[in-house]
Formats: structure tokens, C-alpha cells, sequence
């Protein structure tokens, strides 16, 4: 089975617990205003490997997995894209004892395929753009309501989730949104963390490189202080 990858991480610490290979897979449909990977975007692009080779790739880590907790995480784009070349590889990871995390956009209603990979997953990072309806379609190219039932699944089936949510200036950083998303959290027992992670624009150079407007220009990243703020709102 192989799949389209745009690039790897080694020794990536932002994308779930310890120490974890990091693997982005190509394909997005979400089309996010803030996105820093626009070149992750078309499924065709990138470099195709087998689920067996990026397995073997994974497993020279692991001792540096074991030692801190970490393993393989899966992202993008949108890995669901490629869903059954994620199951692949998560077998083949679960049968050399790496832990699986899979960040996605929660762009997938429950089907046969996304139960199959969800018993090779140790853990989800769930990234939601927007909890109301209007504000995710100006933010996406997409609905929410797939990503909001989509936390409502990870919860119904008892799997391990975080929730990530990118604060941008003007859209998520008020603290009547925050409250509104640790509220919709609070309805899931299995979150076991809700991460607010500030805007930036480490990216826009490719939206140029692209050719696609961005609309974001002149949009500051929080400052320090106003992350505080955000987060002991979310912590009280
Ligand atoms: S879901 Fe992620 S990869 Fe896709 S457009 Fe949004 S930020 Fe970019």
C-alpha cells in the first residue's frame, strides 16, 4: 500500500506526547485562510512510499519513542484523505510497538474504513478551525458539522483525543469564543487535552510562491499576554 507524503519530521515535539517521527501526508480539503502548508494541498503532488518503508523509517526511533513516550504522528494535509494507507501503516507500527497518533482536520463521517483505522490509533488530535457554522466557512472551504460529529465519534468509541484550535486575531481569539469551545469540550470525556496554538504566518510565502491570494497580510500574530489571557480562561 502506498501513500502520497509531502515530507517527514524526526524528532518532532509539537505534534502529540514525547519524541515523534512525524510524517505529512499530501491531500487537504479544507483550503484554511492561516494554512502554512498550502503546497500539502493537491493529493497528486509529493513523493509516494510504501506503508512498509515509512514503518521501517519509524522504527530506527524507537528508542528515543520508548524513552520518551513518543511514536509515529500522521498528518498533513489531511490524512483521512488517505485513509486506508494510514491504516497500513498503523498496523505495521502497532506490530513494532510504536504508539499511532493521527492529526486530522475531522473531515470523515463514520464509515467501515475510519472504524478499522480508529483500532490502530492510539490517539487523535483533533483540530477544530471554528465551532460556529459561519465562522468555519469563513475560515475553510468547508462545513463543521462533519468535524463537530466527528468529536462526538472519538468519544463514543472511547478514543483518546486532544483539541486543537489555531488562535487568529479577529476570528478566535475572543474570550466569548474560548469559553463557547471549553464548553463544547466539556461534553466528551475522552479529551484529554484542549491546546491553543497562535496564529503565524511562517507560511505565506508559499500562498505567493502559489499564486494564492492571502488574505491575512496584515493580521499580527496574539501576543504572549494575550495567549495567557486566552489560556487561563480555558483552565479556569
Ligand atoms: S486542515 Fe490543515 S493542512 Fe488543511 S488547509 Fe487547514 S491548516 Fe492547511
Amino acid at each position: 500500500m502506498n501513500g502520497r507524503i509531502h515530507s517527514f519530521e524526526t524528532f518532532g515535539t509539537a505534534d502529540g506526547p514525547g519524541i515523534r517521527f512525524v510524517v505529512f501526508l499530501q491531500g487537504c480539503n479544507f483550503r484554511c485562510i492561516y494554512c502554512h502548508n498550502p503546497d500539502t494541498w493537491p493529493l497528486s503532488a509529493g513523493s509516494e512510499y510504501s506503508a512498509e518503508e515509512i514503518a521501517e523509517m519509524a522504527a530506527r526511533y524507537k528508542p528515543y519513542f520508548d524513552a520518551s513516550c513518543g511514536g509515529i504522528t500522521v498528518s498533513g494535509g489531511e490524512p483521512l484523505l488517505q485513509i486506508k494507507f494510514v491504516t497500513a501503516l498503523f498496523k505495521l507500527c502497532r506490530d513494532r510497538g510504536i504508539h499511532t497518533c493521527l492529526d486530522t482536520n475531522g473531515s470523515a463521517v463514520r464509515s467501515e474504513d475510519l472504524d478499522e483505522l480508529m483500532e490502530y490509533t492510539d490517539l487523535v488530535l483533533l483540530d477544530i478551525k471554528h465551532i460556529e457554522p459561519d465562522m468555519h466557512k469563513n475560515i475553510t472551504a468547508a462545513v463543521n458539522q462533519t468535524v463537530l460529529s466527528f468529536a462526538k465519534y472519538l468519544n463514543d468509541i472511547g478514543k483518546p483525543f486532544h483539541i486543537r484550535s489555531v488562535v487568529v486575531p479577529g476570528l478566535t481569539d475572543s474570550p466569548a469564543y474560548i469559553t463557547a469551545l471549553k464548553n463544547f469540550c466539556s461534553g466528551f470525556s475522552t479529551v484529554e487535552k484542549i491546546e491553543l496554538l497562535p496564529f503565524h504566518k511562517l507560511g505565506e510565502y508559499k500562498w505567493k510562491e502559489l499564486g494564492i491570494p492571502y488574505t491575512l497580510g496584515d493580521v499580527l500574530p496574539p501576543s504572549n499576554e494575550k495567549m495567557e489571557v486566552l489560556n487561563k480562561i480555558l483552565n479556569s
